[in-house]
């Protein structure tokens, strides 16, 4: 049994107005395939990138040189917030400083969690109060295994959102299984980009 397709609509219209920009991404909707060309890598351009320091070190081992190459640095020393992702990836002209000419991404396979995740995005919306839910790492993967599993009367409703401005949703149309697959994968992203894995 798949997701419960009137549940995942309700609960996306009561927390919808809190985030402009997105859309509700379901089963039998078009899947993403990049396409830099149509828009000229715009998210590798719009968005500064925040790092952590394993990250910082993937990417270092990957061949980007040392960390001071290619975060933001002063005096020859990264520059570290005091946040879960103290460091930032450097800038070169309007972009970010992987990306090439040809507009792809120099250390693809070494890129950071933010870059995996985008253009997706798990949200968990509390319909009776019509908010996005806040739950531990541990309830959120429950509540995302109750929707795949298509169980009614979702205390927390996982909802997986594309960003509305990215032309990449070109593919072929979602199964079940890949929804399935796609929210998992894009929620395993979420906590290791925001530092909570745990
Ligand atoms: S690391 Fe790669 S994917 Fe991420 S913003 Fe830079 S060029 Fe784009």
């Amino acid at each position: 049994m798949g997701p419960r397709i009137d549940e995942q609509k309700a609960a996306w219209a009561s927390v919808a107005a809190r985030h402009a920009g997105h859309r509700l991404a379901l089963p039998g909707d078009a899947g993403f395939i990049c396409q830099p060309r149509s828009c000229g890598a715009h998210c590798c351009r719009a968005f500064h990138v925040a790092v952590n320091g394993a990250e910082a070190a993937r990417l270092a081992a990957a061949g980007a040189g040392p960390a001071s190459r290619f975060l933001e640095s002063e005096d020859g020393e990264p520059l570290a917030l005091p946040l879960a992702r103290p460091f930032v990836l450097a800038r070169r002209g309007d972009g970010c400083v992987f990306l090439d000419a040809d507009l792809a991404c120099e250390r693809y396979a070494a890129r950071p969690a933010a870059c995996r995740l985008y253009p997706h995005q798990v949200i968990f919306a509390d319909r009776a109060r019509g908010r996005t839910a806040r739950l531990t790492a541990a309830a959120e993967r429950r509540a995302i295994e109750d929707a795949i599993a298509g169980r009614a009367g979702l205390e927390a409703t996982p909802l997986l959102l594309r960003h509305g401005e990215c032309p990449g949703f070109t593919g072929p149309p979602l199964s079940a299984e890949d929804w399935a697959d796609l929210l998992r994968e894009t929620h395993a992203l979420s906590l290791e980009a925001d530092g909570r894995e745990g």
